[in-house]
């Protein structure tokens, strides 16, 4: 593996006490190669079980970033004159080397973010899904043609690469959404700049090593590391040509107004709060099942996690919190290396003092706190950021704690009186991700599916995550510009269109035409 070798250590000191402990240090990946950091900024990464600091990541200055889109430029080119067989063959091979690899990434996600370990790898699949998609590219390439759109005239349409494109990531999926950016823009024939989170940075570096083992040249795919400095940088740098962003709503805005004023094409995907309404004709277990795995899986660190359940009836709230209580009170929380966890610990102190802030709001604000996971401790890991989960009943709309993505293991409950209420609140709602209905009745669920103001709809499904050959986007204050991530959309995105109209024979008898051409 590349990886270690590569890694100087760094030698950190521990307060006043004269400790000295080595951590791994992590630089860029530019230009087929690691390389270190050069700005002297760095962040902690920490180990989410123990909330010691177990790596530094090399924050990019914007010459550093400079010099990386400078280094893309100069590769874009010769990759993009690839027949598309040819980078279809190499995304092959990069599967085949994924597929080898998975234990490994799916440990360095674990590590970092503090998922389990088969939750990485259901990470690591769904974005190498996207990957596999991405090998259909001769056929999505494909233009279209009108054989004698007029006298001896034919016209055809092509898809050409942008040339260098950039990928901004958030930390809840470090395989999979750097993989929904990168696969499907690399393999249109464009060089990548990956800026993935300064949270859990080693999957996608590692990401970018096995596409060079698989043949993808050096400078195709560039993982450049950094915070706010280096994201401006992918703003302001005239050479890159599309920002895909996914992250919270503040920084989507703060992104998407940066990229598109500067010329950019940007489509920048943001927060969510996801509802599940429970009709009063639901399978109460299936509803209560799904519950528990859409809104405290991954800590509820998914943009498509259920953080509201809306039971519809007094009759259906009542059944449903009966049903849910016990099953949050057993909730397992274990450490990221366990794999018979429900759900792990948080990614940082940071993200678990603001869940459990959260938490103390709703109980100001008036909900009724049925469980409440913030005593949670881990026997042997106390430093840990572990939370047990918890559960609000008789949240009401005005809360903070409904109207705002908490983005931890707390569910709320808000009661609807009917159908319509119910169908209203999601529709009225900031955020328009992700939305669940639990019903037996096929009208109320095609009513639902059609009416709802929201991206995704699951149907007796809570998290309706579209496989990679359908598009995945949210409405509202959850997507800032136009086409979904992966599917048919991410092609279009990190593509132009050029349209050819020519005649053959060429010559013409028609002498200047000073009016529009038409065909009559
Ligand atoms: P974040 O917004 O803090 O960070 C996302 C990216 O933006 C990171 O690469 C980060 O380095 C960068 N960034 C952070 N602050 C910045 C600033 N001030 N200026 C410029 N760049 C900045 O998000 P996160 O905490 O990493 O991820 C969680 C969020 O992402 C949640 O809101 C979640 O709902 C959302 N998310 C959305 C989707 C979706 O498809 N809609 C998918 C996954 C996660």
């Amino acid at each position: 593996m590349l990886m270690g070798g590569l890694f100087r250590s760094y030698i950190q000191q521990n307060g006043n006490q004269r400790e000295f402990k080595m951590v791994k240090e992590i630089g860029h990946f530019i230009g087929g190669k690691q390389v270190k950091g050069t700005s002297g900024r760095f962040a902690d990464i920490f180990n989410p079980n123990t909330g010691e600091v177990q790596a530094k990541v090399a924050l990019a200055s914007k010459a550093e970033m400079r010099a990386a889109v400078e280094n893309a430029k100069a590769a874009q080119p010769a990759w993009a004159a690839k027949n598309p067989q040819f980078r279809a063959r190499v995304m092959m091979k990069f599967l085949d080397l994924a597929a080898k690899h998975k234990e490994e990434l799916a440990t360095l996600i674990s590590m970092e973010h503090g998922k389990t370990v088969p939750d990485a790898l259901g990470d690591l699949q769904r974005g190498v899904e996207v990957a596999e998609f991405a090998c259909g590219v001769p056929h999505l390439l494909k233009g279209e043609f009108s054989d004698g759109a007029g006298p001896g005239i034919d016209m055809y349409s092509m898809r050409q690469a942008l040339g260098v494109v950039a990928g901004i990531t958030p930390f809840n999926f470090p395989a999979m959404i750097p993989l929904w950016k990168c696969a499907p823009a690399i393999a249109a024939g464009n060089a990548f700049i990956m800026k993935p989170s300064e949270r859990d940075p080693s999957c996608p570096m590692r990401i970018a090593e096995l596409f060079l083992e698989a043949g993808l040249p050096p400078g195709i795919l560039n993982v450049v590391n950094g915070d706010k400095e280096s994201v401006d940088a992918i703003l302001n740098d005239p050479d890159i040509k599309a920002v895909g962003f996914v992250g919270s709503t503040a920084i989507a805005q703060y992104v998407y107004a940066g990229a598109t004023a500067t010329g950019k094409r940007a489509q920048c995907f943001g927060g969510a709060k996801n509802h599940m309404v429970i009709m009063p004709d639901a399978d109460m277990n299936q509803a209560v099942d799904a519950l528990i795995g859409a809104g405290y899986g991954s800590a509820g660190e998914r943009c498509m996690a259920i953080s509201v359940a809306v039971p519809v009836g007094e009759g259906t709230a009542n059944a449903l919190i009966d049903k849910l209580v016990p099953r949050v009170e057993k909730l397992k929380i274990g450490l990221s290396t366990d794999r018979e966890a429900d759900y792990g610990p948080l990614v940082t102190k940071q993200a678990l003092d603001r869940v459990k802030s959260y938490i103390d709001i709703g109980v100001k604000e008036g909900a009724t706190l049925k469980v409440d996971g913030r005593g949670f401790k881990m026997q042997g890991y106390e430093n840990g950021y572990f939370l047990g989960g918890s559960l609000f009943d008789n949240v009401t709309k005005d809360m903070r704690i409904y109207k705002e993505e908490i983005f931890g293991p707390v569910l709320g409950v808000l009661r609807a009186k009917t159908y319509d209420e119910a169908l209203g609140l999601c529709n009225d709602h900031e955020y328009g991700n992700g939305v669940a209905i639990y019903t037996r009745d096929g009208d109320a669920a095609r009513d639902f599916a059609s009416k709802v103001q929201v991206g995704m709809v699951g149907v007796n499904v809570p998290i309706p995550v579209p496989l990679a050959y359908h598009t995945f986007g949210g409405w509202k204050a959850s997507s800032f510009g136009d086409l979904n991530q992966h599917g048919p959309d991410s092609i279009r995105f990190y593509t132009k269109t050029k349209t050819v109209t020519s005649r053959w024979p060429s010559g013409t008898k028609e002498g200047a035409q000073f009016s529009i051409p038409t065909m009559r």
